[in-house]
């Protein structure tokens, strides 16, 4: 069904986390890929303020300013589109969350790649996670788990499991 080799994957993720590197965000960087179906790439979205929002540092340290602004990387990379995403291909950092699901459905991004989360994350965050999976399944979106092992980032560490926190809250305030 993905009908991707290893060696593109691995590319697409390449891109995706060196996207994600371009967020401001100090806590939580994701990063998504959107791909034509002949894998040239289409669009690229990190967690970021909208255009024309300053960055200001304090707004991102604080969630009362920072959840109510930010855009996620999977919205971004399908507003960032120049071109309608029907039928694509989406290569995330991290899992979706629920409201991310819904718009990646609603524009019609067909199959979604992103990292197996390790056991410490998915236990914590299971919960959003079983929503996303479940949305991606009835609305007939293929997923594609790949192993932790291909992605450097999913490592659990002290500083991913503080990501993951602020992610939680993130969600939170999402749902
Ligand atoms: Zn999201």
């Amino acid at each position: 069904m993905f009908a991707l080799s290893d060696r593109w994957i691995e590319y697409f993720f390449d891109v995706a986390q060196r996207t994600a590197r371009m967020s401001k965000d100090p806590s939580t960087q994701v990063g998504a890929v959107i791909v034509r179906p002949d894998k040239t790439i289409a669009s690229t979205g990190f967690n970021g303020f909208p255009r024309g929002v300053p960055d200001y540092y304090d707004h991102y340290e604080r969630r009362e300013h920072k959840y109510p602004r930010i855009i996620h990387a999977e919205a971004n990379a399908i507003l960032s589109s120049h071109e309608p995403v029907r039928g694509y291909k989406m290569f995330v950092t991290h899992c979706p969350c629920a409201r991310c699901a819904g718009t990646i459905i609603q524009a019609g991004i067909e199959q979604v790649a992103y990292p197996e989360p390790s056991p410490e994350v998915e236990e914590r965050w299971g919960d959003e996670f079983t929503i996303a999976r479940s949305m991606f399944g009835h609305a007939g979106v293929y997923m594609h788990r790949l192993p932790a092992a291909v992605m450097p980032m999913s490592t659990p560490s002290e500083k991913s499991v503080r990501v993951w926190d602020d992610f939680a809250c993130s969600l939170a305030s999402l749902i």
